[in-house]
């Protein structure tokens, strides 16, 4: 979806992989899985850095869990696991969120968190049925559903304007 947006991209897995990056995506997968690999490589000191430096990410489904509180504890939110069920109440829903234009996105959740509570400096985006599953905090940006699926690429130029915003003025340090 990045690369088709025009942005260059590579995997991150150590330390020294983010240097140079002007944004990052945690993806979903499995937050438990994704904990275990950042603790492994000693990833979460350098995350926390430079995130709360100000550099901007897209968190999505396990990424969203992995900037809550309770994991990387980025966004002053907590998520809450697995929330819509199990693999089996996995679906697919229109979502008009705040920030994007243009009508619905057709968004896609696959064992997805929502937001159980969140303070002050987090924006909600959109919720279903009274439970927040997008939000904005800063240059952090985090989605329950998987942006990456199906052809809209709004969530990901929302977060390539965020990534042109620190480029043009990152944060010294
Ligand atoms: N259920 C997964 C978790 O708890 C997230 C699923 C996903 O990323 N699609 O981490």
């Amino acid at each position: 979806m990045l690369a088709r947006l025009g942005a260059g991209v590579c995997e991150v897995r150590i330390p020294a992989d983010l240097a140079g990056l002007d944004g990052l995506v945690i993806p979903g997968g499995e937050s438990t899985t994704i904990t275990l690999g950042v603790e492994r490589e000693g990833l979460a000191g350098p995350l926390r850095d430079l995130i709360g430096r100000g550099l901007p990410v897209l968190g999505s489904c396990a990424g969203l869990i992995m900037l809550d509180r309770d994991h990387l504890g980025l966004m002053d939110m907590r998520a809450e696991r697995n929330a819509f069920g199990r693999q089996i109440n996995s679906f697919e829903a229109d979502l008009d969120l705040r920030a994007v234009e243009g009508g619905p996105i057709r968004a896609i959740f696959i064992r997805a968190p929502w937001i159980a509570e969140y303070g002050p400096d987090v924006e909600i985006l959109v919720k279903i049925e009274g439970h927040p599953v997008a939000a904005r905090q800063g240059a952090m940006l985090a989605v329950a559903f998987h942006a990456e699926l199906g052809e809209d690429d709004r969530v990901h130029r929302l977060f390539l304007d965020a990534v042109a915003a620190w480029r043009e003025s990152p944060l010294p340090g």
